[in-house]
């Protein structure tokens, strides 16, 4: 019997196991979700400036309450000295800016929802606020396939609401100026589109997500886990979050493209990125892995250097290294780099949960099996 048939077949009877307490979908009126979550979509600062359209003019509020409509179709805003320039007027502190008909474009995205241009530290923090389904409707676009299926969708649709509302919790307890920003650190914001699939597993999920101890967890993803066991790697606090330590390996992400990849890296480009002198490298040799077989340091050997770097690092040098788990050798004037999986390899495996879908798991057995301990609520 090979491994994936036997995970299939232990994964099937995990899940009739715990039907009964997993499949209660109970509200939990303890958990303070917001309903809405702060984007921070641009940094002002120096000479740099901003269009911003909207169809239907502005309302412009100022913190003291006093409020103002300004018509005009478009804007520019840029820092000043004095403050906020929106079309040469000078603001002294932080405004809103709401599109009178609750959708504006900047930057060849458009967004619903409301604009507060902060001020702070010489710099204009151009924050979009917009309802948590919205927000989890765009970055499905994105973060998901809109040609999988439904079920993925909605598999994905809960995930992603999670993580949301985790982070926006997090960045309010810490009184932060905005909850996260519109890039892959977090979840990658491109504003509306139409995708029907999306819509229905958004309306098929609404309120639900997924808690441990009764609140929202830390619902990371990423795209391919390579088959990765998540309660090997160093960096996962067993006691503070059990339900990202899988102690099993997932096998439904075999056939992602990124679950083996290799690249290779001229030594030149390499020595540019550590840096170092080229004229004395020799070779790039791993020197420390965790015991899910994550990189964690580099050795660079060569004349008269012994120079070790982060496995962090050798990831942030191009994007085609595409994880932690990988091995390097050298070839010819290059280090030829070969690894599994696509991300950080924590939590829900994007590739993996599509393939359960297509072998007739549904949304809640996906999440229960990608997140142990944890229990899907609803917080409507
Ligand atoms: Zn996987």
């Amino acid at each position: 019997m090979n491994i994936f048939v036997l995970g299939t077949i232990l994964l099937a009877s995990f899940c009739f196991a715990q039907n009964s307490w997993f499949f209660s979908k109970q509200k939990i009126a303890s958990i303070k979700a917001p309903s809405t979550i702060r984007v921070l979509l641009h940094e002002l600062k120096g000479k740099k400036s901003l269009v911003i359209k909207s169809k239907g003019g502005f309302l412009l509020e100022t913190l003291d309450g006093k409020k103002q409509t300004i018509p005009d179709v478009i804007i520019t805003i840029c820092w000043h000295q004095h403050g906020i320039m929106i079309n040469k007027i000078p603001y002294k502190n932080t405004i809103n800016l709401n599109p009178l008909n609750g959708i504006f474009s900047t930057n060849q995205r458009t967004y619903r929802g409301k604009l507060r241009l902060i001020l702070e530290k010489n710099k204009i923090f151009v924050v979009n606020t917009v309802s948590i389904e919205e927000y989890v409707y765009c970055v499905l676009k994105t973060e998901s396939w809109p040609g999988w299926p439904l079920e993925t969708n909605k598999t994905l649709a809960i995930t992603c609401r999670t993580y949301a509302i985790s982070k926006a919790l997090e960045a309010r307890s810490q009184k932060k100026l905005y909850d996260v920003t519109d890039t892959n650190k977090f979840q990658t914001y491109h504003g509306i589109h139409k995708t029907p699939v999306i819509a229905q597993a958004l309306k098929d999920t609404q309120g639900i997500i997924i808690a441990h101890n009764n609140q929202p967890i830390l619902a990371m993803y990423d795209s391919c886990c390579g088959g990765v066991i998540p309660s090997r790697i160093e960096t996962i606090n067993q006691k503070k979050t059990p339900y990202l330590a899988r102690t099993y390996a997932c096998p439904y992400c075999k056939n992602c493209p990124a679950y083996h990849w290799q690249t290779s890296m001229p030594i030149t480009h390499l020595c540019k990125k550590i840096p170092c002198n080229e004229k004395y490298f020799n070779t790039l040799v791993i020197t420390k892995k965790d015991r899910a077989g994550l990189v964690q340091e580099l050795l660079i050997k060569g004349k008269g250097i012994s120079m070790t770097i982060t496995g962090n690092k050798t990831y942030s040098f191009s994007n085609t290294i595409k994880s932690f788990y990988f091995d390097t050798q050298k070839k010819g004037n290059s280090i030829v780099f070969k690894g599994r999986g696509l991300g950080h390899h924590i939590g829900l495996c994007q590739w993996g949960a599509h393939e359960m879908t297509k072998k007739g798991f549904n949304y809640k057995q996906i999440l229960q099996y990608y997140y142990p301990t944890t229990k899907l609520v609803s917080i409507i």
